[in-house]
C-alpha cells in the first residue's frame, strides 16, 4: 500500500502535539482554507508516492519519539493508508495525533458508512479539527492556528459520545491544581 505525501517523514518535531513526534506530511486536501499555510499541499497528484511499511519501519526505529501526527495536506482523504500507519504506531505504544479539516461531528458521520474512517478514530489519541478560519485566525493558541479548531481527547469522545476538549496534565501527583487546557 502507498501514501502520497507532501515531504519526507519529519522525525523530531516538537510543535505538532505533546513531546518530540513523528510527522506523517500527507499531500492533497480540498478544503480550500483562505490563508492555509501549506497550499502545495492540496493537489492530489503533486508530491510522490511511498510506501506505508517503509513509514512504519522507520517509525520502528526511531527511538526517541513519543508519537506521530498526522497532517497535511489531510489526511482523511488517504484513510486507508493512515490506519495502517496508524495501526502500527499503537503496536509500538505511541500516541497519534490527527489534524483535519473536517469537524468531528462531520466525521462521526462519515465513519457509518467509512469502516476505514471508524477504524482510524479507534486508533488515534487526539484530533485538531475543523478548517483553519482566517478571521479566527491567533497565534497564541496551542497546536492549532484558528479559534474554532479543537484539540479533541478522541477517545473519551467516543466513549462518552460527545466532543471532549483534550487536556493535558503536567503533574500527575496534582492533577487538579496543574491541569490545563489547550484553549
Ligand atoms: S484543511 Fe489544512 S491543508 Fe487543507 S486548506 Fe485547510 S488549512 Fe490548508
Amino acid at each position: 500500500m502507498k501514501i502520497r505525501l507532501a515531504q519526507q517523514l519529519d522525525d523530531n518535531s516538537i510543535v505538532d502535539g505533546d513531546g518530540i513526534r513523528a510527522v506523517v506530511w500527507t499531500q492533497g486536501c480540498s478544503h480550500a482554507c483562505l490563508g492555509c499555510h501549506n497550499p502545495n499541499t492540496h493537489s492530489f497528484t503533486d508530491g510522490f508516492l511511498e510506501e506505508v511499511s517503509s513509514i512504519n519501519e522507520k517509525l520502528s526505529q526511531n527511538k526517541i519519539i513519543d508519537g506521530i501526527t498526522f497532517s497535511g495536506g489531510d489526511p482523511i482523504f488517504q484513510i486507508a493508508s493512515c490506519l495502517e500507519i496508524a495501526r502500527h504506531a499503537k503496536s509500538l505504544k505511541l500516541n497519534v495525533w490527527c489534524y483535519t479539516g473536517f469537524t468531528y461531528e462531520e466525521l462521526m458521520i462519515m465513519s457509518k458508512i467509512n469502516k476505514n474512517l471508524s477504524e482510524f478514530l479507534n486508533n488515534i489519541d487526539v484530533l485538531v479539527d475543523g478548517k483553519f478560519e482566517l478571521e479566527k485566525k491567533d497565534l497564541t493558541l496551542k497546536f492549532r492556528g484558528s479559534s474554532n479548531q479543537r484539540i479533541i481527547n478522541v477517545k473519551k469522545s467516543l466513549k462518552d459520545k460527545k466532543v471532549v476538549i483534550y487536556r493535558k496534565y503536567m503533574n500527575s501527583k496534582n492533577k487538579k491544581s496543574k491541569e490545563y487546557l489547550f484553549v
